[in-house]
């Protein structure tokens, strides 16, 4: 993803910032997958949640009433509640082409919403639904098209009555 690439310089400032509060802290945790067990590691969180501050991701993995899982228990997690989505919507279809789309290519395609932010669009009928960027801009393009040629129309009648 592009934001992730523009966002490595940053994020590597970030991680040296992190180190430095985590040396600074009396009581840094040991963090554990609360489903699986398996062992977690900070800069995994911070690399996952580049938008959070170093300040911040410490004070969330100091937080003793959060739990946190690990990627793989997450993505399991994450499947759970697209079924559930699934049962309230199980098709749409593209806006371009017509082809059905599922949940399941849908949140493919959206992977940087949160899995409620997912649920909405989802759910919303006004929300735009593509299979590919492909799609999406065929569709818009159209849109354009038809928009400017309705424009030119305008345009051409206006200087038909001038003359
Ligand atoms: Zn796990
Ligand atoms: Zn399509």
């Amino acid at each position: 993803m592009l934001i992730r690439k523009l966002n490595n310089a940053d994020l590597w400032k970030k991680i040296q910032k992190l180190r430095d509060l985590i040396k600074s802290e009396d009581n840094f945790k040991e963090r554990k997958c609360w489903n699986c067990g398996k062992e977690l590691n900070i800069y995994d969180f911070l690399s996952d949640n580049v938008n959070f501050t170093p300040e911040y991701i410490l004070k969330l993995w100091q937080n003793s009433y959060l739990e946190f899982h690990c990627c793989e228990c997450f993505r399991n997690l994450k499947i759970n509640e697209l079924i559930k989505i699934e049962q309230e919507l199980d098709r749409r279809h593209c806006l371009f082409c017509e082809s059905p789309i599922d949940i399941y290519k849908f949140s493919k395609f959206h992977n940087y919403l949160k899995i409620y932010e997912l649920r909405n669009l989802w759910l919303d009928e006004n929300f735009k639904i593509f299979c590919d960027n492909l799609c999406q801009r065929k569709y818009y393009k159209t849109y354009y098209d038809f928009l400017n040629k309705k424009k030119l129309k305008k345009q051409n009648k206006l200087i038909q009555q001038k003359e």
